[in-house]
């Protein structure tokens, strides 16, 4: 038994070494190219589709097999190179990467090779049907019923809506098999599939022709381009084109329904019957909405679509410039926050997702701030802390078992800002780093710099584009918030009061010497606030990374207690946070 095991291991062994050179290498090509022509039929949740794609090997090696994907609840039908048809090989592939639990692979062998960064051209061919299906979540022991809010894609009579890759492959994807339960392998495929296709072209023609009069009467696609919103014409038929020059961090998704039209363009809003108070919510927070974003930035002018849900327990779900929300309940704060966010992705439009989302995540809380003060902006902010503490704590722990000195090697670790895909960091990360800037700079310095951002300037010619653009209206240095937050992961920042000293002027006035120390690897502008005799004062400081900062505050009254950080600044420790005075040292 022994030998045997050991002649297993050596075997295995052995195959392992020779694997490489012959394995599939499914990330070798990025499809850079769609153009697809959809049809689509309702009543048999059915999906069919042809067009061209285009393949560009991205890998180190010439490549002469591809490892095409889809849903696996579709079938290649065929595929061609040059007029030809060409071989291939379907099979099952598992990944959670689709909402079925896997995918349908078609392995092809191309005529010739390909070589490092050659493209070729496909022609390409599938069908089959997208109904609701929870299986990734199921097979983790998610209760089914639970599993359909949040796996909601399907098409059928009363409601369609499927999003694309990371939910259903309903376009061709090609990626290495993600694992809902292996820690964040689903999230890492995902994440590097959307960067890899970033700069991709995607154009998809989706049409649903009926005779029967009885069919769905609106379809919506995330916005990208022009008709992104049909209507049911006198041929019975209803079409959207979904075009993108470039996808950015977008998940092609469209919706179809018999949905109530209260669009007021370039704000679009559907709604199903039944659901009138809860749209008049979102139809009525449009005016203050567009008032509050065309002031911060700018007059919104690109299609923003927000559109229902027929189950009212759907988790919601937000692609570029398409928001699904359910209307069945009338929340008017949720609603605003909502519009305001939409109407921001109209105003500005940009590549970078942490500018694009984060700013508009900001804004929801700005927003909040301007109805309900800054308690409830903070509050609105902490819902996003969870997000992203568990990940940037890993960054912590690993830069201080590393020492400071590594940092720089610790690339491996975390996501800087800058160029992440990475859902939790481009949107809640960055709406708190969008928030510290703007309490450190100031609204009105702030403004002047998102006024003056422009998508087509902010490329890599400057990678500090928006780091100079609000330096430049601030008048202050930030390049050191910006190598913490932006270009790099540093983790978060950890503050304590180090030691707090009252003493009194000779005229008696009462004043308290406060020093603070941040014992994480990314510094911050914090603020503390000294609880004394007849109120309260806050301040804010700076201090840097594995720093201290030093400053006096003259108060009416003797101190008894600090906090330091109201929550405005993400931290991997609150609970060292709260100072108190000794009543001997007053
Ligand atoms: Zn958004």
């Amino acid at each position: 038994m022994r030998l045997l095991g050991w002649l297993g291991l050596l075997f295995g062994l052995t195959a392992s070494l020779i694997a490489p050179a012959t394995a599939l290498d499914r990330e070798a090509f990025t499809i850079t190219r769609y153009d697809l022509e959809v049809r689509l039929e309702p009543g048999q949740q059915r999906l069919g589709a042809r067009g061209k794609i285009t393949l560009r090997n991205d890998s180190g090696q010439p490549q002469r097999v591809v490892a095409l994907q889809l849903s696996s609840s579709l079938n290649w039908r065929s595929i061609r190179v040059d007029g030809k048809t060409v071989q291939f090989v379907s099979q099952p592939y598992i990944s959670d990467i689709d909402h079925t639990g896997a995918l349908s692979e078609a392995i092809v062998t191309l005529p010739a090779e390909i070589k490092p960064k050659d493209s070729v051209e496909v022609e390409i061919g599938y069908e089959g049907v997208i109904p609701l299906d929870g299986t990734r979540l199921t097979r983790i022991g998610v209760p089914e019923e639970i599993a359909k809010h949040s796996s909601w894609d399907q098409i059928s009579p009363s409601f369609t809506a499927v999003r694309g890759a990371g939910y259903v492959a309903w376009y061709p994807i090609m990626t290495e098999s993600a694992d809902f339960s292996e820690g964040n392998s689903l999230f890492e495929v995902a994440d590097r599939w959307k960067a890899r296709e970033s700069g991709s072209e995607f154009k998809a023609r989706i049409v649903m022709t009926d005779a029967t009069g009885e069919a769905p009467r609106f379809m919506i696609c995330s916005p990208g381009g022009q008709r992104l919103i049909g209507a049911m014409d006198r041929a019975q038929q209803v079409s959207a084109e979904c075009s993108w020059r470039r996808l950015d961090a977008v998940t092609p998704t469209f919706a179809m329904a018999n949905y109530h039209d209260q669009s007021k363009p370039p704000f679009y809003l559907f709604s199903f019957p039944g659901h009138e108070a809860g749209a008049a919510t979102y139809a009525n927070a449009l005016a203050p909405a567009m008032k509050f974003v065309s002031e911060w930035f700018g007059p919104p002018s690109a299609p923003v679509a927000i559109a229902d849900f027929a189950d009212p327990n759907s988790a919601p779900y937000e692609s570029g410039t398409l928001l699904m929300a359910s209307m069945a309940a009338q929340d008017s704060n949720l609603a605003g926050t909502n519009v305001v966010h939409e109407l921001v992705h109209s105003a500005l439009p940009s590549s970078r997702p942490w500018v694009y989302e984060g700013l508009a995540h900001f804004a929801e809380a700005m927003y909040r701030q301007q109805q309900g003060g800054r308690q409830a902006a903070l509050d609105l902010l902490g819902r996003h802390r969870a997000a992203f503490l568990d990940s940037e704590k890993e960054v912590s722990a690993a830069l201080r078992k590393n020492g400071e000195q590594k940092v720089v090697e610790q690339k491996l670790i975390g996501q800087p800002l800058a160029g992440t895909f990475d859902e939790t960091y481009y949107r809640s990360k960055a709406a708190y780093v969008w928030w510290m800037l703007c309490d450190m700079v100031g609204d009105d310095a702030l403004k002047q710099a998102i006024r003056k951002y422009r998508a087509e300037e902010d490329n890599s010619k400057d990678p500090k584009y928006v780091e100079h653009l609000i330096e430049a209206a601030a008048k202050r240095d930030l390049g050191w918030f910006f190598d913490d937050w932006v270009y790099q992961d540093r983790g978060l920042p950890d503050f304590h009061v180090q030691s707090a000293h009252p003493w009194k002027t000779e005229n008696g006035v009462q004043i308290v010497t406060v020093t603070l120390e941040n014992l994480g690897n990314a510094g911050a502008e914090v603020p503390f606030t000294i609880i004394c005799e007849g109120g309260e004062i806050t301040k804010r400081i700076e201090v840097r990374a594995k720093g201290i900062a030093t400053t006096r505050v003259e108060l009416p009254g003797t101190a008894s207690e600090i906090v330091v950080n109201d929550g405005s600044v993400p931290e991997s420790d609150l609970t060292n946070n709260v100072f108190k005075i000794p009543a001997s040292s007053n």
